[in-house]
């Protein structure tokens, strides 16, 4: 009995379930497959399409060090040098690693192979489908505060016994300084392309399909031991101050404290439990402040795998969700860059040159500035997932669909993150070199995320009234003239009529 195992691109791991699932390398067949077909249903950021191709290849050649069969096919789809190997290595059953993307497990159960095809359980996340459901059926609320805390229990993580260390379960009150000035971030940890890398830019720049932003300088990882290093430098130079600035954003400061670890997580190249093990060990080895530390292993413990949690707990309709029914489209600037609105203008060309952005630009700045124009949900989703370095299905439908446009009317948010120019000018110094006035709502040159924000909150008043946390900022609608209403309503319209 032969066995064959297809790893995907983003199950980059000697742990995952189908390695592990074999006792030895004897009659096993490992398959790697790019394929052209898969990156054309989206125009992805081409250092995207270079990291997973790069971290494919680099996977591969360390299973065949390790002495695995190994196929590296680079092909049109995925279905024909599947059936072709299968046949080849006389392979009786396929195993794959059940797929973190729900479009691609359907994908693979439609595959029409002569042999079995077994979907392993996914290990890639601390809590399984299973245990997620467990603990989300039949909750009123999906608090993900409720469920980090099942986290930090479970995994005795930050705990003395049954408490929080330090006494408090989470520290986010401290972690939201405003930039004063230039913050002076450690550098981040970059690599220079090296010569797999660089064969996989030369297929990208061949490439012949839509595609987005720039290829060059490409400055990722590309592999488990660069994925550790990244980590490290993280957990000796930016961790320390990740808390305070966590939600601050500057120009030519682009990446401040942040870990820059979403893009290796997500392929396997890091597990979650031992990122958060290792910031753990450093707040007990040296005198990190805690707030760093508890905040940043919200991030992982909590928001990644609620969020990942949620994308298999709801219903198969969640994507197509439009709880405003918001319908604009896209404007085209998210694609250049080139609009009069600093803050867009910059987090666009850093995405545009990088595939990243914080979260909070993420956030606070573009999903905010989606939400509040009343952008389609599902266009916004799409330009999401081809623009950024980190965007998988999984990962897309509960931020974008949910927590940023709060087109789920509530399943994972208690309020939808909509905010005018007050709170990008306090997080930010984007304003200061702004062509608009962060303080008008209704001037010529008043900023459209104000009169965005509040034309935003008329229209959707009677929806909002039932998200309890919403009553304190409505009523300040109430207070405010007719007069005043209908000028923030016309630049809104206007607007939209002239991008
Ligand atoms: P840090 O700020 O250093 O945080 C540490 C880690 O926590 C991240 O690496 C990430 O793995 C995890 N994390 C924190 N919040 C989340 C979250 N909400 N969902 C999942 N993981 C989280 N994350 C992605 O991995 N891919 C995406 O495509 C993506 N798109 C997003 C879109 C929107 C609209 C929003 C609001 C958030 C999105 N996020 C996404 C979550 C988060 O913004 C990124 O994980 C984070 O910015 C990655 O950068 P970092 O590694 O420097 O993170
Ligand atoms: Fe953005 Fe408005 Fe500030 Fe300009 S004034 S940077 S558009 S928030």
């Amino acid at each position: 009995m032969n066995i064959g195992i297809w790893i995907l691109g983003d199950q980059l791991s000697l742990e995952q379930a189908a390695l592990q699932s074999c006792s030895d390398q004897q009659n096993v067949f490992v398959i790697f497959i790019e394929s052209i077909q898969h990156i054309q249903t989206r125009p992805y950021h081409q250092q995207k399409l270079v990291l997973v191709w790069s971290a494919m290849r680099h996977f591969a050649q360390e299973l065949q060090q390790l002495k695995y069969s190994v196929t590296y096919k680079i092909a049109e789809d995925f279905a024909n040098p599947l059936d072709e190997w299968v046949r080849e290595n006389e392979i009786t059953e396929l195993r794959v690693m059940t797929p973190n993307d729900r479009p691609f497990s359907e994908m693979i159960e439609s595959l029409d192979l002569p042999c079995e095809i077994s979907l392993i359980p996914n290990n890639g996340f601390l809590w399984n489908t299973a245990e997620f459901n467990n603990w989300a059926s039949g909750r009123k609320r999906l608090l993900m505060e409720d469920f980090y805390r099942e986290g930090r229990r479970r995994w005795q993580i930050l705990m003395e016994e049954d408490k929080p260390v330090g006494g408090k379960w989470n520290l986010d009150k401290e972690n939201r300084q405003p930039p004063k000035g230039k913050l002076n971030p450690p550098a981040e940890k970059w690599f220079k392309p090296d010569e797999i890398t660089l064969d996989v830019i030369a297929k990208v720049k061949s490439l012949k399909i839509p595609t987005y932003g720039n290829l060059e300088p490409f400055n990722w990882g590309v592999s488990r031991h660069e994925a550790l290093q990244v980590l490290d430098w993280f957990i000796q130079y930016r961790l320390p101050d990740f808390g305070t600035y966590q939600d601050a954003m500057l120009t030519g400061e682009e990446t401040l404290w942040h870990a820059l670890i979403s893009p290796y997580l997500n392929l396997g190249l890091l597990q979650p439990l031992e990122v958060i093990q290792a910031v753990e060990a450093a707040y007990k080895q040296r005198q990190i402040s805690l707030n760093s530390v508890e905040g940043f292993i919200r991030q992982v413990l909590g928001w990644r795998e609620y969020m990942h949690g949620i994308y298999h707990f709801v219903d198969v309709d969640y994507p197509e969700k439009n709880w405003f029914n918001h319908t604009q489209p896209l404007p085209q600037f998210f694609w250049t860059g080139e609009t009069k609105m600093n803050c867009l203008h910059q987090i666009i060309n850093q995405v545009e040159r990088t595939g990243y952005a914080h979260h909070i630009q993420r956030l606070m700045v573009l999903s905010n500035f989606a939400l509040i124009a009343g952008i389609e949900p599902q266009a916004m989703k799409n330009w999401f997932h081809a623009a950024f370095i980190d965007a998988y299905d999984w990962v897309m439908e509960t931020n974008v669909i949910g927590m940023g446009l709060f087109a789920d009317g509530g399943v994972l948010a208690s309020k939808p993150y909509a905010a005018s120019a007050n709170y990008i000018n306090k997080m930010s110094n984007y304003c200061k070199s702004c062509v608009y006035d962060h303080k008008e709502r209704i001037s010529e040159n008043a900023c459209p995320f104000n009169f965005f924000y509040w034309d935003f909150l008329h229209r959707h008043c009677d929806q909002l009234k039932s998200q309890g946390r919403m009553s304190f900022i409505l009523n300040n609608l109430d207070k405010m003239s007719s007069e005043e209403l209908n000028s923030i309503r016309q630049q809104a319209e206007d607007w939209h009529i002239h991008h």
